[in-house]
């Protein structure tokens, strides 16, 4: 299972159909000297580990049709066993070139062949070799609901990619996959288990977090579409994230001459998302087009508050906390920030917002200080 952007793919990095071992130089910027390619994942707590993302193997019987790996493609293919895999992991690990492993697959022989040999590496990684951080674990289409339950068992991390918002548009995408048997099934799954079930036999007594991808720009999807299906994973299945990842051709593959999505599209869709999860915004307050689509020119929030707060500011000295997050240039902290402030002393200037870290810039048009509209910045042009 694998998508855009790719999963660096280790086996295409290494000889090993002829059993190579690996030479653990690691140059002075986290990668290895040989090319094998190392990623950077931030964890729940904001630190920044160095991450391999490798599959277990790259040959796959789908045909998804963005994808690198698709089935029939021409291309070198190379399969690890569980125990090789977990053997090369431990020695990139132990020689400190990473902090963490993500583990995934082509499919091969159905997608509950191809868990089981994800599970297996997993169980010999906290098994046998006692290994204990980050393990970011895929679920494959199709997979059963015990394997769901020991890949949570395993994990720190596990997901499945959606690719697409709907069956529609993934029957355009990966012709080969059913949307909601094969793939929301599983995060349905998890989220079951996750409330009806102890997880204190786990490997940290923690259940792991799901995630999700979309590939976005390929087959004529609307942000409606996929902002639609993100609310609804986070709010029914509790998605940690939501990832969206731009379309980009691949040379010899159905989509080859598919434009690539526009990268200010990924970065919109980003930031309704964190609106929806954490802003308190509802599917109906994000401020699409009659298309369907977000500005791609407007922060969403600032669209959004345009549309709402221009006529209708804000009081900083009296709102409550879910409506100071809704003002452009405030996040989180600068709400905890003006509610400790204003225990103290009315906030009356434009100043002293810039002094409690307030982004004054987006936040002026859309509040009162105290009654009364910031003035206007003197323009220079
Ligand atoms: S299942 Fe689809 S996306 Fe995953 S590796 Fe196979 S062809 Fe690629």
């Amino acid at each position: 299972m694998n998508s855009q952007p790719i999963l660096a793919d280790l086996t295409q990095n290494m000889n090993l159909e002829t059993d190579s071992e690996i030479d653990c130089q690691v140059t002075s910027n986290g990668h290895f000297a040989d090319g094998i390619p190392i990623s950077k994942a931030v964890m729940p707590n904001g630190k920044s580990i160095s991450l391999l993302k490798t599959m277990i193997t790259s040959a796959c019987e789908k045909n998804c049709y963005y994808c690198p790996f698709r089935a029939g493609r021409d291309f070198r293919r190379a399969t690890f066993t569980p125990d090789k895999l977990a053997h090369t992991f431990m020695r990139i690990y132990y020689a400190k070139a990473v902090e963490g492993v993500f583990l995934s697959s082509g499919v091969l022989n159905g997608g509950v062949s191809s868990q089981d040999k994800l599970i297996d590496t997993a169980e010999i990684l906290r098994s046998k070799y006692e290994y204990r951080g980050y393990l970011h674990l895929k679920l494959m289409p199709g997979v059963e609901k015990d394997q769901v339950e020991r890949a949570m068992m395993l994990a720190s991390r596990i997901s499945i990619n959606l690719e697409a918002p709907n069956e529609c548009r993934l029957k355009l995408l990966a012709p080969k996959k059913n949307f909601s048997e094969e793939l929301i099934q599983p995060l349905k799954w998890a989220e079951q288990i996750r409330r009806n079930k102890s997880p204190h036999k786990n490997w940290n007594g923690l259940w792991p977090s799901s995630t999700t991808q979309f590939v976005v720009g390929a087959v004529g999807e609307t942000d409606m579409e996929i902002i639609s299906t993100s609310e609804k994973l986070f709010s029914q299945l509790n998605l940690k994230r939501v990832y969206y990842s731009k379309f980009n051709p691949i040379e010899d593959t159905p989509l080859e001459n598919h434009p690539a999505e526009n990268p200010w599209r990924q970065h919109r869709l980003y930031q309704s998302s964190y609106l929806l999860r954490d802003y308190g915004f509802s599917l109906e307050e994000m401020p699409f087009d009659p298309e369907g689509n977000l500005p791609l020119e407007t922060d969403p929030k600032i669209a959004w508050a345009k549309g709402n707060l221009t006529e209708d500011p804000i009081e900083i000295n009296k709102a409550e906390k879910e409506e100071l997050i809704r003002i452009p240039g405030i996040g989180h902290k600068g709400v905890q920030s003006i509610l400790q402030n204003r225990k103290h002393h009315k906030v009356k200037s434009i100043q002293q917002l810039k002094r409690m870290g307030i982004g004054t810039k987006n936040a002026r048009d859309f509040i009162l200080l105290d009654g009364k509209r910031p003035a206007r910045q003197t323009s220079f042009l």
